[in-house]
């Protein structure tokens, strides 16, 4: 069993400026929308600052003090990453603008390479839109099928229909690690294992995962894993590719241009080696700086810390929440089979009306279908309400949102 101990929230809050401001309605923030995007902070805001003050310069290309300077910040980086997820090397490591650039640059790298006409990619009914269309739109190019593992009601997935769907032409399986829209722990490793007997390439969609609780990419099996800094404490357009060295080797860029290549001529060009083949252009050099630092904030902190207050928080919401006269809420019943988000209907109200009353009292959540669409059909739902917590999160904030719950269920003349 890992040792966890409480978090003192009081001093991370201290970290965090924008927690201290007041909303239009004159009320102090409470900060609830972090599956969207988390807040920074100030060592990432001063991590950033640093870097254009004292550091600026494009990278991999120059001889002078600030390229070099740069250039060791950039790349040291990758080794930072590559100790947060348990990866082999810091080669495997590709920055990317996302998630969803990183899921694309598989889609593409990878599968307009490795699939044809036939091969089965099997997804979840649960994925966050970036991890459906890129292999939507690889099947209206090349003709392969794609499958959904589908949803439980309870927002967990049915893993006797997994079984059944991954066989032998099951190719490739991409499949999120925690669902954003209702924050259902999905068994990555049990998938992983069903797809590789198979033969099968693994996609993981840690987008929800890498921010909240321990990630080791070696212990999941997986082929790849995608996630985005702006989710954990970084800057945004910064994210990760991790993809098995001879998986990377073997597939083609996305993009070309300058950085990602050996030689070129009039007539042809040759690629660099990985990760350079896969980050053309000049990246997100600052932005790659400032996720380091969010990397440093979290690795003191401890994920195995971050998950457990999470849990906690998570818990008391879940009892507190169900409290609400009216109040539905979506997904896992147990806090353990979920990360730190719950999601949830207020009789009568429409999710939209429930976000903008609570936004007069400082309450910020999200309202929408969460880019997951399929989920909200499963549910019969056109949108959901989400809290979602973070690090700096606290059981008093949990209650300001039961409360202005009850409100809206006043102003609404919902349930009482
Ligand atoms: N996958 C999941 C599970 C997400 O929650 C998100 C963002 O909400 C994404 C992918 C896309 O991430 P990004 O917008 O950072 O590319």
């Amino acid at each position: 069993m890992v040792q966890t101990h409480a978090l003192d929230i009081s001093k991370i809050r201290r970290d965090f400026p924008i927690l201290k401001r007041d909303v239009a309605s004159g009320v102090p923030l409470v900060y609830l929308d972090n599956a969207a995007t988390s807040q920074r902070p100030v060592q990432v805001i001063a991590e950033l600052t640093r870097f254009y003050r004292d550091h600026n310069a494009n990278i991999h290309r120059g001889v002078h003090t600030l390229s070099v300077e740069s250039t060791e910040l950039y790349e040291g980086v990758r080794e930072k990453v590559r100790a947060f997820i348990n990866a082999p090397e810091a080669r495997e490591v590709i920055f990317t603008s996302g998630t969803t650039a990183s899921i694309n640059l598989v889609a593409h790298g990878w599968g307009r390479k490795f699939l044809s006409a036939g091969d089965e990619v099997v997804i979840s009914e649960i994925e966050h839109h970036s991890n459906i269309v890129p292999w939507q739109m690889l099947r209206d190019s090349l003709g392969i099928e794609l499958k959904y593992i589908p949803m439980l009601p309870d927002g967990t997935l049915d893993m006797d229909a997994a079984r059944e769907l991954i066989g032998p032409r099951t190719k490739l399986l991409s499949v999120t690690a925690m669902s954003n829209a209702l924050g259902s722990i999905v068994p990555v490793a049990e998938l992983s294992a069903l797809a590789k007997a198979q033969g099968a390439v693994v996609v993981v969609d840690a987008a929800q995962h890498a921010p909240h609780m321990p990630l080791d990419v070696q212990a999941l099996g997986a082929d790849f894993v995608a996630f985005s800094s702006h989710k954990m404490l970084g800057p945004t357009g910064v994210g990760v590719l991790w993809g098995r060295m001879e998986l990377l080797e073997a597939m083609d860029p996305f993009m070309g241009g300058g950085d990602m290549i050996l030689s070129v001529t009039m007539e042809q060009s040759t690629w660099a080696d990985v990760p350079s083949k896969f980050e053309a252009g000049t990246p997100n050099i600052g932005g790659v700086v400032g996720f380091g630092a969010a990397l440093d904030y979290l690795s003191a902190i401890g994920m195995h810390n971050v998950r457990a207050h999470e849990l906690e928080i998570t818990d008391y919401a879940l009892r507190r929440l169900a409290d609400v006269p009216g109040v539905t809420i979506f997904g896992p019943e147990r806090a353990e089979d979920r990360g730190g988000v719950v999601s949830f209907e207020l009789e009568r109200i429409h999710p939209h009306d429930v976000g903008q009353v609570l936004d007069s009292y400082g309450v910020a959540i999200r309202a929408g279908h969460h880019c997951a669409q399929p989920v909200m059909a499963a549910l019969k739902v056109p949108a959901t309400a989400r809290a979602s917590f973070y690090i700096y999160n606290t059981r008093d904030e949990v209650d300001a949102l039961a409360s202005a719950l009850e409100s809206t269920n006043r102003m609404f003349g919902g349930a009482s």
